[in-house]
């Protein structure tokens, strides 16, 4: 008899986007002239940088080729990618990340879901909350958790993001070996001061934890004082493994290009209390099931670090946060508490009220979508999720009626 991982039956079925979509459905059927527009979805909207589109072209002509053709790269990637990564990324900050230590993949989605393999299943895990789905999701896959109970699963230390800790979630109190980190957040934009990151490495390394930390959205961080990598923290190194993308940095969400960094100097135990390599263990497990980023995408993202590719992805990056301004200045004008928005593409909004109420009013009233902040998770309830990936024009009409409908 064929039986499946139970585990898959206590996954809560997420009807967020459904649900969402029913709504828009029905406002449209009752206001067939007016235009929808869209501030909820987390996904880039403007082109690639040209400098990566021709990148992009040159090597596919470069795979037409007997001479210049190839086949499968090296599965960590292709070093060209991973010299530029190292020398831009973190060199050039101060972190001290080599190139080998960099591992090319097409998605920090797959990375965030799949690094947690490596780990027992009776470790404890802490994960933010409100979240990005996929840390929480793939640890119930994996039969680190009980059942799903009152909004929440038995087994998972939640670490509660609120307005009274600013967002930026509390030491545990408990013990915990694996910790999942968001900076700057999705869904709620915020940001961690090196400070504060410091406490969280130093408790990794009083406790002999490991933090996840997921930096999709270091472009953004417009602050110089912040954090873009966990690797500018010392002691990081031993503690810690990032993951980066080209999605949200440079628009490759349907390109699809990122990477995850693991120091050969991080450690994990086995179950007799021996050191482990983690640098080692990832590489065994990405030579074994993945064969690597096609190579025309790995040169469009090294574009991304060429003089004229920096500076196109910084002004792609600026436009969104041009956007970002627009949304938080009107927000603050209506007199609504947020966070997010400096640093982020993220404006996540106390509503004041039920989080789908809140959804409803928008829709209702200005023809907005916006996400509520109850799918991300109990913290989230009476939140919403303004995003900033939209095209200017859009964002200031959904902003000018905005304000005229709820002031
Ligand atoms: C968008 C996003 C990513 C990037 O995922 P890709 O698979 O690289 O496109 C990672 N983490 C968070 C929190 C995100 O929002």
């Amino acid at each position: 008899m064929i039986t499946i991982n139970d585990n898959y039956l206590k996954l809560q079925a997420s009807y967020l986007f459904s649900d969402i979509a029913k709504r828009v459905a029905a406002f449209q059927e009752n206001n067939p002239d007016k235009q929808v527009i869209k501030l909820g979805i987390g996904d880039v909207t403007r082109g690639l940088p040209p400098a990566c589109i021709e990148a992009f072209h040159k090597a596919v002509d470069e795979m037409a080729d007997d001479s210049s053709f190839r086949g499968y790269g090296p599965e960590q990637g292709y070093d060209f990618l991973r010299n530029a990564i190292a020398k831009n990324d973190f060199k050039a900050r101060g972190a001290d990340i080599s190139a080998d230590e960099i591992f090319i993949s097409d998605g920090a989605k797959c990375d965030t879901g799949n690094i947690q393999e490596l780990f027992a299943k009776d470790i404890k895990v802490a994960i933010p909350d409100p979240v990005y789905p996929v840390y929480l999701d793939t640890n119930v896959m994996a039969g680190r958790t009980g059942d799903f109970q009152n909004g929440r699963f038995d087994g998972i230390v939640y670490l509660e993001a609120t307005q009274t800790n600013g967002f930026v979630p509390s030491l545990p109190e408990e013990e915990v070996d694996l910790i999942y980190l968001c900076f700057p957040n999705n869904p709620t934009g915020s940001t961690i001061s090196k400070a504060e990151l410091q406490t969280w490495v130093d408790f990794a390394r009083d406790n002999k934890a490991l933090i996840l930390f997921d930096a999709a959205y270091e472009a953004f961080i417009r602050d110089d004082s912040l954090p873009k990598s966990i690797f500018e923290i010392e002691g990081a190194r031993e503690v810690a493994i990032e993951f980066r993308s080209f999605s949200k940095s440079a628009g490759f969400t349907g390109t699809r290009c990122a990477y995850t960094v693991v120091s050969k100097d991080c450690r994990a135990f086995d179950s007799q209390g021996n050191i482990q390599k983690v640098h080692e263990l990832w590489n065994r497990r990405h030579c074994t099931k993945f064969n690597g980023v096609s190579y025309p995408v790995q040169r469009a993202a090294e574009a991304v670090y060429k003089e004229e590719g920096k500076a196109q992805t910084a002004e792609l990056i600026h436009y969104y946060l041009r956007n970002a301004d627009r949304i938080c200045e009107e927000i603050e004008a209506l007199g609504y508490d947020y966070d997010g928005g400096k640093n982020s593409p993220y404006i996540w909004i106390d509503g004041r009220t039920d989080s789908w109420d809140f959804f409803d009013m928008l829709l209702n009233k200005a023809g907005v979508v916006c996400t509520p902040g109850a799918g991300f998770g109990k913290c989230g309830e009476g939140y919403i999720r303004i995003s900033a990936f939209n095209s200017h024009e859009n964002v200031d009409e959904a902003m000018a009626r905005i304000r005229r409908e709820l002031s």
